[in-house]
Parts: C-alpha cells; sequence; structure tokens
C-alpha cells in the first residue's frame, strides 16, 4: 500500500500543479468542463480545494506510513502540503486571471488536516491481527522500574510470552526482566515531564503533557490492532490504553493496583481513573477487596469486576547457610544480630520513618531496608532524610539500607521479622505474602489489602498505621517470645501457599482475558465471580 501511495502521491503533485499553473482564463478554468459547470465549480471552490487537499493528504500520510513520530509525520505533511500550497498561491498572482486567495489557502490547511486524519483510520484499520493458539494479549505498563505491580505482570506475561507482548512507556530494569522471560516488549517512551507526573499531579501539569498523551494513545492503538486484548495494568497506563483500545476497537482489561482514594491520587488523576475505566474497561481485575471497594466508593462501575489477589512462584528452595554468612558479610551485619527486614520502594506512604522511630525502642534489632526511591524527587528527598535519622547515635550501625535488589529471596531469609509499615491503605501488600512464604512472622498495618492476608495472633500480627510505639511492642513481644514467632511464621507459610499460589491466579487471569475476546460471549457476573477469591 505504502508504494501504490507513493506512486499515486507524485501523480496527484504532478496533477494538481498543472491545474493550478497551467494559464487558463476565467471561465474557461475547467476546459474539459461545460461552462456552467465551471463557473458552478467556482462557487464551491472552497470545498472544491478542501477535497482536492484532503486527498492529497490521505495519500500523502499513507505514502509515509509513520509508525512512529506520529506527531512529527503529521507536522511533515501539514507543513510541506501548506508551504506548497502557499506558494503555488504566490505563483499564481504572475499568471493571467489568478489571483491569491486566502480562502484556497484555509481549505487546503483543513482539508490536509482532515486528511491526515482520515489516512491515520485507513492506516489503523488496515493493520492485521496476530495469529496464535490462545488470545494475542498486549499487556501496557507505564513503568521501567519494577514495582509491585510490575512483578505481577511479569509473572503473569512471561506464562504466556508466545502470545503477549507487553508495551512500557519507560524503559528500564522491567523491560531488562521481560527480555530474560523472553516476553516481547516495546517501548514507547514519554518525556520527562509526562513521566513525572504522579498520581498527585494537578490539572496544570497534565494539561502541557496532552500533546504527548495523544500521541502515544495512537501508537499504541496502532498496536493494539494486532492483539485481541489489551490489558492496561496501572492507572496511567488505562488513561492512554482505554482510548487507544477503543480506537483500536479491541477489549480491554484494567488490572487495579491501588486503591482509588484521595490519599493516594489527586481529585484530577481519580476522574481520569475512573472516567476511562468506566467508558473503556470491560472487566476490571482488583488486587484486594479492599481496591475493589474503593474503586467503587469513587465511582466505578464497571459490570464485571473481580478480585484476584497476586500471586506467586512456591518454591522449596531456600538460601543455603553460606549465602546467608556471605550476606551478613556484605552488611556488616553481626554473627547473631536479631533482624528486621522491611522491603519495599521508599516512599513516605510505605512508612520506612516508622520503624526507624519503632527502632529506637528496640536496641537489640538490626533493621535491612531493600528497596530504593523509584518514582518522584518527593521520594528521593525522604530516601535521605531516612539515612539521616538512621545515622543519629541511637540508631547508627544498625540501620542497612541496600538499594534495589532482584535478588530479594536470601534477604527475607536471613530475616528474624517482616515488617509492613504503610501509614495508608496498601491496595495488597506484596512483601507480606513473600514473608509468609519466606515462612518469618510478619508484622503489618491492619488497613487496605493488608487487612485481608493476615489474622492476628494466627499468622501474623496486626499494628495500628503510623503507631510506632505499637510497632516497637509488637517487635519485642517477638524477639521476646521465640515460640509465638515460629508459631506465626508456620501458619502463615501453610496459609500462603494455599492462597496465592501462582498457578492459579494465572487461571484466573486468563479466564477474564478468554471472556474478553472478540469470540467469547459477554461473560455472566457469575462467571467471572468464580476468580473471586479471598484469602
Ligand atoms: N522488591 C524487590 N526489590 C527490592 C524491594 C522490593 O524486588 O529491592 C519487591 C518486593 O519483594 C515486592 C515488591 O517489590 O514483591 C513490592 O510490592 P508491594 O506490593 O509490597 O508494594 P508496591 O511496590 O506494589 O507498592
Amino acid at each position: 500500500m505504502k508504494r501504490l501511495a507513493r506512486i499515486f502521491l507524485a501523480f496527484l503533485i504532478l496533477a494538481g500543479l498543472w491545474l493550478a499553473l497551467k494559464p487558463t482564463l476565467g471561465n474557461r478554468r475547467i476546459p474539459f468542463l461545460p461552462i456552467h459547470w465551471s463557473q458552478y465549480l467556482d462557487l464551491v471552490d472552497f470545498w472544491f480545494n478542501f477535497g482536492a487537499f484532503m486527498i492529497l493528504a490521505v495519500v500523502a500520510w499513507l505514502a509515509i506510513s509513520p509508525g512512529s513520530h506520529l506527531r512529527h509525520a503529521a507536522a511533515l505533511v501539514l507543513s510541506a502540503i501548506t508551504a506548497g500550497n502557499v506558494l503555488v498561491e504566490q505563483v499564481q498572482r504572475g499568471i493571467p486571471g489568478r489571483a491569491m486567495d486566502l480562502a484556497d489557502v484555509l481549505a487546503g490547511f483543513i482539508g490536509t488536516l482532515m486528511g491526515i486524519v482520515i489516512g491515520f483510520a485507513i492506516q489503523l484499520y488496515t493493520i492485521h491481527k496476530r495469529e496464535g493458539s490462545k488470545p494475542q494479549v498486549l499487556f501496557v505498563d507505564q513503568t521501567g522500574r519494577l514495582g509491585g505491580a510490575e512483578l505481577m505482570l511479569l509473572d503473569i506475561a512471561a506464562a504466556r510470552a508466545a502470545d503477549s507482548a507487553v508495551l512500557l512507556f519507560q524503559d528500564g530494569e522491567f523491560r531488562e526482566a521481560l527480555d530474560e522471560a523472553k516476553v516481547e516488549t516495546r517501548v514507547f517512551a514519554l518525556g520527562e515531564h509526562a513521566v513525572a507526573v504522579d498520581k498527585q499531579a494537578g490539572l496544570r501539569r497534565i494539561f502541557h503533557i496532552v500533546p504527548e498523551l495523544i500521541e502515544r494513545v495512537l501508537q499504541t492503538a496502532m498496536l493494539a490492532r494486532e492483539f485481541d486484548v489489551v490489558y492496561a495494568n496501572t492507572a496511567k497506563a488505562l488513561v492512554i490504553a482505554g482510548p487507544a483500545s477503543f480506537l483500536a476497537r479491541r477489549r480491554l482489561v484494567f488490572h487495579l493496583h491501588d486503591i482509588v482514594s484521595d490519599s493516594h491520587f489527586s481529585t484530577m488523576n481519580r476522574f481520569a481513573l475512573i472516567g476511562s475505566a468506566n467508558a473503556f474497561a470491560h472487566a476490571v481485575i482488583a488486587n484486594s477487596e479492599a481496591t475493589k471497594q474503593a474503586f467503587l466508593s469513587a465511582g466505578g462501575s464497571v459490570e464485571h469486576l473481580s478480585v484476584v489477589p497476586n500471586g506467586f512462584k512456591l518454591t522449596d528452595t531456600r538460601s543455603t547457610e553460606n549465602d546467608l554468612q556471605d550476606l551478613r558479610k556484605h552488611l556488616s551485619l553481626p554473627e547473631h544480630a536479631w533482624t528486621v527486614l522491611m522491603a519495599g520502594r521508599l516512599t513516605p506512604w510505605k512508612g520506612q520513618h516508622v520503624l526507624l522511630k519503632a527502632l529506637r525502642e528496640v536496641p537489640e534489632a538490626h533493621a535491612i531496608f531493600l528497596g530504593d526511591a523509584l518514582f518522584t524527587d518527593e521520594d528521593r528527598q525522604y530516601a535521605r532524610e531516612l539515612r539521616e535519622t538512621a545515622a543519629e547515635p541511637s540508631l547508627a550501625g544498625r540501620v542497612h539500607f541496600v538499594g534495589f535488589r532482584k535478588d530479594t529471596a536470601t534477604f527475607f531469609d536471613l530475616a528474624n521479622v517482616i515488617v509492613h509499615a504503610s501509614v495508608i491503605a496498601e491496595p495488597f501488600g506484596r512483601v507480606i505474602v513473600e514473608g509468609m512464604l519466606a515462612a518469618k512472622p510478619v508484622i503489618a498495618t491492619r488497613a487496605g489489602g493488608a487487612a485481608e492476608i493476615l489474622t492476628h495472633d494466627q499468622t501474623g500480627l496486626f499494628v495500628s498505621p503510623n503507631d510506632a510505639k505499637e510497632l516497637a511492642n509488637a517487635l519485642r513481644r517477638l524477639h521476646a517470645d521465640r515460640t509465638l514467632a515460629h508459631h506465626l511464621a508456620t501458619t502463615a507459610c501453610e496459609a500462603a501457599r494455599e492462597a496465592y499460589g501462582l498457578d492459579a491466579v494465572r487461571s484466573k487471569i486468563e479466564h477474564v482475558i478468554q471472556s474478553c475476546t472478540p469470540t467469547a460471549s459477554t461473560p455472566s457476573l457469575s462467571n467471572l465471580q468464580h476468580a473471586e477469591i479471598l484469602p
């Protein structure tokens, strides 16, 4: 089509120049038509120009067929055709009976714009779908960093690598991990300003990135045409993948990993998330009952809403004594140090500062902080403050920041206790389950999804969010009562193996994907409620 369009474009340009520049006069402007037809055409000159330039732009767009840089391609077509039009009008001034006509230039400009839109639509709807034994899924996630939502997606996509691709809007270690898992990836990188827009961003910051967002929507729509289903894994991904799936005429699954409330999102972002989900999502998967309820309370009204928690690989392989010794040496941890592990990105709402406060009252404890500031300047400032606090005399030498690590298992094996200290409701809390699966006692804050994972005094201990005293008491309790610690750990491990095995979770997600394929009948609510598993 591209070659044909190029030939046709060359013909159109030559024919257009001939028609425009040949020295014709007044009524005999179009010599092969009867005069009164020509007069009539003069009356509709504006629309004649509009149509001619629209056809020219359609053909020019198809001749270029841009796969990326759509904004540049549109600017190129628009400016080249308009400049050509103005030039021809200028030359026409020198031809007897012709004059510069600004209305023609305007008609050409609007016609070209319309032609670009039509050219894009033709390009979009002639893209062919991939074939495969399973539904072809385009997963979309905005970040290149590895957070909880990305780790979950990595496991889902890796299991159906032959029938999936992951589209990211930022490059990074997530893409590398997907490459390692042999999952096809595409990166449509967003610019610096767009990446910096976080869940709390207001209208002004969002307004600045609108042209870039539109371009990503169009690019995503083109890619989505190759797939059966689009699967948005994060809120920002939804805002782009939602309209893209609509344009591509593909069904959309939205995996909700966030509590949609004002403590996590600005009003504007909440509005965009709920609006996109309601308008475009065919099915929504919430990662906990808490995220589901928050979604509904915020106005989410998707017909097919199910709860599927995160899944985890169940393994019996744990670190050897040598591995643990090496790690101790690497961290300069004393041989018998009683160690508390907190894993997760460094950000104020995850509550690392609460653990530091509690540690002042538990002098026998060492703490390991696994994770880094991933997303915002505020997080990076918070990470600096944490390090400053950890250098205080009451804590110095007992707090170990190790940054982000992919190999987290040895850290969990080394720890005596796992702490989760989020100060606001946690959507799910993967680290809690990871601690349980490592057969370690877990202390977590009683809020959001975390509150659904543990049973107090049976599979873990709950403390109130933002209460360092209560956390210190819980730590002292586990330090003093090793039998309790052991009991909580073994019961928790069994419960987690039962509720969070990856295979079961994958098949529930596959069920939702299947129900969104074009051949599937609209899923009944009762069907999808099979996917609901509440631990
Ligand atoms: N994690 C990791 N490396 C680190 C710190 C954390 O791989 O250095 C993992 C951690 O094991 C967990 C995930 O990041 O699987 C964090 O998920 P969680 O649900 O706790 O928090 P989220 O990032 O989703 O808010």
